[in-house]
Order: C-alpha cells, then sequence, then structure tokens
C-alpha cells in the first residue's frame, strides 16, 4: 500500500511523536492471531496484545459475528431509565468472574472512563453513608489512571499532568515501589509492607476522615510493569479497613487473564471495594470499560435514595452499547471455552524464563514480569524516551509490535501465543538491541 507524502496529515494522533510517525509512517493494515501485517506488506507479531486489549488474539470471528448481528438486529437504544439485553447478560457473566462480593457492574466506554467514574462513585458512597467530608484521595508516584480530568489527577508521570495544571488538587501520592536494589527481580519483590505504610503516613497528615479512597494498579502497567512488592497489597487492604477507606483496584491492564487468574486480584488473594476495566473486555474489538463495585458499595448508594429517585447522576450516551456488549460476551465465551486464563498462567513460566534470559544484554539496565506481563528497562539515549523511539521503530521493522513507555518496552502477548512466538520475540529483541547498542 502506498502512502501519499500529504494523506497522514489531517489526523492528529494520541500520544505520538507525529512529525516522526508521519515521516516514517508504520501502519498496520491486516491483523489475524498473533501477527499483524504492516502496509508495506511486511508481517509482524503482536508482543503487547495491540495496547494490551487483544488477550484472545486478532480476527476473532465470533466477536465480529455477534456485534454484526447485533447491529442488524438493534443498533442503539437510550441506556437512561431503558435497557437492552446485552447489558445485563454481559454485567451476569462479568459478576461470575468477577471477585466473590463484587456483584454490580457500571459501563463506560474507556479505562479513563473507568477511572473517573469510579472516582465518583468513591464520592457517592463517601456522601450516602454521611461521610461525604472524605474528599481526598490517595495515588501513587508512577500511576497511571488515563487521561480524563480525574485519571490525569491521580496520575504520577509527569509527562501525563504537567501541562495540564487544572487538575483536582485534593490527590496525594504514596511512594512507587520500584527499588533499584529489587532490579531483575522475576514476580514479586520484597519490602511491600513498609511501602504501604505510606499510605498510614498520608492518613497521619491529613487524617483517615478527609479520605475517601486509595486507588493503585495491582502491577503497574503503563509506567513499566511494577509488580506489587510482597505483602503490600494486603498492607493497603488492612489499612483500608481499619480507617474505613475504600480501596480501589484499576485493572485495566491486569484484568482477564494477564496475570493468569481473571482479575489480578485474584492472582495476589486481595479484593477492593471498587475495581476498574477495559481493553480485553471486548478483546479491543469494541470501545468498551467497566467499573465492578461491592455489594456495600452498591447497596448503600442506592438505598440512600428515595424510592424511584435515580440513585447515581452519572452515565454515558454509549453505557453498555449494545455493539460493546454483544463483543464484551463473545469475547467472555471466548476466555471460558478456551481456558484462557488457565492457559495464560500455564505459559507464564516459560514466558518469564525467556524473558528473564535478556538479562546479559548491554542496554537493558532491569526487567520485571509476572503473568505474561514483562517490562524491559533500557539504558537511557541523548534524552529521555529517544531510545525508546529508536528501539520501538526498529523492532517494528524487525517484525515485533512492543508498546513502549519512555526506555521501557512492554511485552505482553495474547494469551493464545505458543512458546514459538515467545522465543521469536525474545531473538528479536535480542538482535534488534545488538544493532542498536
Ligand atoms: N487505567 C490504566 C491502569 C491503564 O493502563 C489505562 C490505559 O492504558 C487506562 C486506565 C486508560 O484506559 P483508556 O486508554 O482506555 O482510556
Amino acid at each position: 500500500m502506498n502512502i501519499a507524502a500529504n494523506s497522514l496529515e489531517h489526523h492528529w494522533m494520541p500520544f505520538t511523536a507525529n512529525r516522526a510517525f508521519k515521516s516514517d509512517p508504520r501502519l498496520v493494515v491486516k491483523s489475524e492471531g498473533v501477527h499483524l501485517w504492516d502496509h508495506r506488506g511486511g508481517q509482524l507479531l503482536d508482543g503487547s496484545s495491540g495496547l494490551f486489549c487483544v488477550a484472545a488474539g486478532h480476527g476473532r470471528t465470533e466477536i465480529a459475528d455477534a456485534v454484526h448481528a447485533q447491529l442488524q438486529t438493534n443498533d442503539y437504544m437510550s441506556p437512561f431509565a431503558s435497557g437492552t439485553p446485552g447489558s445485563f447478560e454481559l454485567a451476569r457473566k462479568l459478576a461470575a468472574i468477577l471477585p466473590e462480593g463484587i456483584d454490580h457492574v457500571f459501563f463506560v466506554n474507556s479505562g479513563s472512563e473507568a477511572v473517573d467514574t469510579a472516582l465518583k462513585v468513591a464520592m457517592a458512597y463517601n456522601r450516602a453513608r454521611g461521610e461525604g467530608q472524605r474528599i481526598r484521595f490517595v495515588s501513587r508516584e508512577r500511576a497511571y489512571h488515563g487521561v480524563n480530568i480525574g485519571g490525569v489527577s491521580l496520575s504520577g508521570m509527569v509527562k501525563n499532568r504537567e501541562t495540564f495544571p487544572v487538575v483536582m488538587p485534593n490527590v496525594v501520592l504514596m511512594r512507587h515501589t520500584w527499588s533499584p536494589n529489587e532490579r531483575f527481580v522475576r514476580g514479586q519483590p520484597e519490602g511491600g509492607a513498609e511501602l504501604a505504610e505510606d499510605l498510614q503516613r498520608m492518613i497521619d497528615a491529613y487524617g483517615a476522615s478527609t479520605i475517601g479512597a486509595c486507588i493503585v494498579e495491582p502491577i503497574a502497567g503503563s509506567t513499566g510493569i511494577l509488580v506489587p512488592p510482597k505483602g503490600y497489597l494486603e498492607r493497603l487492604r488492612e489499612i483500608c479497613d481499619t480507617y474505613g477507606i475504600l480501596l480501589i483496584f484499576d485493572e485495566v491492564i491486569c484484568g482477564f487473564g494477564r496475570t493468569g487468574k481473571a482479575f489480578a486480584s485474584q492472582s495476589f488473594g486481595v479484593t477492593p471495594d471498587i475495581m476498574t476495566m477495559a481493553k480485553a473486555l471486548t478483546n479491543g474489538a469494541q470501545p468498551m470499560g467497566a467499573v465492578a463495585v461491592s455489594d456495600k458499595v452498591y447497596d448503600t448508594i442506592v438505598d440512600a435514595a428515595p424510592e424511584n429517585a435515580i440513585e447515581f447522576f452519572h452515565g454515558y450516551t454509549y453505557s453498555g452499547h449494545p455493539a460493546a456488549c454483544a463483543a464484551g460476551i463473545a469475547t467472555l465465551d471466548i476466555y471460558e471455552n478456551e481456558k484462557l486464563f488457565e492457559r495464560a498462567a500455564a505459559l507464564s513460566d516459560y514466558f518469564l524464563d525467556k524473558m528473564f534470559e535478556l538479562q546479559d544484554i548491554d542496554l537493558i539496565t532491569d526487567i520485571r514480569g509476572y503473568g505474561l506481563l514483562a517490562g524491559i528497562d533500557l539504558a537511557p539515549g541523548a534524552a529521555p524516551g529517544l531510545r525508546g523511539s529508536e528501539v520501538q521503530t526498529r523492532l517494528f521493522w524487525n517484525g515485533l509490535h512492543v508498546k513502549f513507555t519512555g526506555d521501557c518496552g512492554i511485552i505482553a502477548p495474547p494469551l493464545v501465543a505458543e512458546r514459538s512466538h515467545v522465543d521469536e520475540i525474545c531473538s528479536i529483541i535480542r538482535k534488534t538491541l545488538e544493532e542498536t547498542g
């Protein structure tokens, strides 16, 4: 496929160096299974499941057929005070795989909307129980919670917030969990309980009665895969319980088998009060996110409103869109029928073995990993992020798509990947870094 010199100009691309990309475009024109094809006809392995979405592999006809059938039968109806059957069915199926006691699901259209919705749920819950003064949120350095104003306010990644000074003022950040002493540690590093005491310090500094919720990604994803240190999530849960603070897990990347169970909450054995999800919810085939909440949170908000009154003044025109619900139902069926979460768990050891074999490469300064997720840090070039984007481009032309964040490559193959695909990912990374170094 030929691309005319000026034909890309009108699309302002998200999170992209537009000028560099448009002078050397990398378009994907076809996808199937774990493979992609670029506009010059080259074949690539999808080493990051698109953007952590395509857990069941590309080109799933079951999902395409379900969306097609849904759009032909009933394309749209207002989700406010009316409904379509698919959203109820999808919520029911989600409740079956969510941790026990998290049984109520609010639909949105993205991870960012899920995060902002979760903040509103926390505010509504605290207000409904007569604790409306709990206006503060505790987040974390290096956190990524999407790009809406709520999520940016929670962000601990400087580039995502320094341009946007008008954010919620009532957010405080705990330390991130990366330690230079715990480099090249596979799975959970040490020292979690001590780091989680940061939440206690926030309570001591600001007063528990002012804090509404603490939000963390169980594995911090977009910053480069920071696996929670041992005891960390457990201690956060304990502190939240002691002081009546809601615990929110942002599972937008971790959810749907990435950690070897349906959700990271189950892999780490810690149940939050509120969970956000998106991405692999529809295998990336339709935009969709969701917020799942505990029975306690749902009942408190709903029961506080008078009979026949709207209980939660929030929702989107496309909340629970019929086509997205059809995609979600078909996706969850695939996960179940093909036992993809179990498959991810079974492949994890091999995947992590291979990832950690790369540590002899000079350019690599750290590797972290859990489940089918790994972060590979590269020594920075002339400025932070330059090496990452150079390597990302080289990997692409060498036949591998990898999502980069700064100088960290994030490897997250589709859960349907075979061992041979893992081998191929590693050999392309090795070859590319040798060429670069
Ligand atoms: N939360 C987390 C943990 C994420 O990783 C992301 C995206 O990567 C988001 C929220 C935002 O999701 P979206 O890009 O669908 O808005």
